[in-house]
């Protein structure tokens, strides 16, 4: 304990690095997807959806009846998202935007309710941070807090708010959000109702698997604790019995050297043998915190950016990531 602070204290330089590596690559670069169709010209109501999990959650529910595109291009962390003007026109003439409030703040000032979906509002939602999951089994009482925070609003990133808006890394609560989506779809496009409401159930319950194969993948494990470059997992955390130590709360928060001495000495205590890293953060934290408590790195997926194939396979790599380093046997 008494050298850790000392050992950890050279990161400082290279947790600027992370900061940068996080955010800075984001700003002002939002594009359409090459599917878009703008503003349904082909008749199809034009659904916008704001970052990659809703993106593939309307793709899913929509099928061809709606035309959707996406705010936030492939491989930008999306946190800092700003709209352009062309973003803007997007959201104007879109029949919906889905959304997660608490993830871009330019995107929960540019919306309007009656042409919008939260996906926040259809599940119960958690604190923001680490210690979130100390409440542990079901403390329902936080729900409360949640709809404070959003009262109270924060123009800083999602840090800054005290709900945590990664709402889609557990299935069981991504399932319900389908099946909502589905009736507000249903809603906006009566014509087609019957459909939509066809796949979110199929979407649903595809979730649902997917949830009973993470609670059977992470039932049995040798430690329960996950150090993550970002603290993105604290539903998947609350829904599996695991505790995650974000080493940062946000990705484009730089962690202080009494911060990384925290999380080792976590680290240590836990036995963890793996520290996750994430595409879009620079590694070298990870890598050095990895060194320092004897562990190794590997990448943990918090989806938000499109990955190599779609949420499902992503979220299949998150649990064989997991179930290699909490040392599962399933
Ligand atoms: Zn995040």
């Amino acid at each position: 304990m008494s050298r850790t602070p000392r050992m950890l204290a050279g990161l400082v330089t290279g947790s600027a690095l992370l900061a940068t590596a996080a955010c800075g690559s984001g700003s002002g670069s939002a594009q359409t997807s090459s599917q878009s169709s703008s503003s349904g010209a082909d008749g199809r109501p034009a659904v916008v959806a704001a970052i990659y999990p809703v993106q593939w959650l309307s793709e899913q529910v929509g099928g061809p009846d709606a035309a959707v595109s996406v705010l936030t291009a492939p491989g930008v962390e999306p946190h800092d998202l700003e709209l352009g003007p062309q973003q803007v026109a997007q959201l104007q003439d879109a029949a919906l935007t889905v959304y997660v409030r608490g993830v871009q703040p330019a995107v929960d000032e540019a919306v309007t309710p009656e042409t919008s979906f939260d996906a926040a509002t259809a599940v119960t939602t958690l604190p923001a941070g680490e210690d979130a999951h100390a409440h542990e089994e079901g403390e329902e009482a936080h729900a409360g807090e949640g709809e404070e925070a959003h009262a109270g609003e924060g123009e800083e990133a999602h840090a800054g708010e005290a709900v945590d808006p990664h709402i889609w890394l557990d299935p069981s609560r991504l399932a319900t959000v389908a099946t909502k989506l589905g009736e507000r779809l249903a809603g906006a496009d009566p014509a087609h109702a019957q459909g939509y409401k066809d796949r979110a159930a199929r979407t649903a319950s595809t979730l649902t698997a997917l949830d009973q194969e993470f609670a059977k993948g992470l039932g049995t494990c040798a430690t329960r604790t996950m150090v993550t470059a970002h603290a993105a997992f604290g539903y998947l955390a609350d829904r599996y019995k695991l505790q995650q130590v974000g080493i940062a709360l946000d990705p484009e928060q730089e962690p202080s050297p009494a911060r990384l001495a925290e999380v080792a000495t976590a680290a240590k205590n836990a036995k963890v043998t793996t520290i996750f890293t994430e595409a879009l953060v620079n590694p070298k934290v990870a890598e050095v915190l990895a060194g320092e408590v004897g562990a190794k790195t590997a990448v943990l997926d918090p989806l938000e950016s499109k990955p190599s194939g779609d949420y499902l396979s992503a979220m299949r790599d998150n649990l064989k990531s997991l179930q290699t380093a909490l040392g599962c046997t399933a």
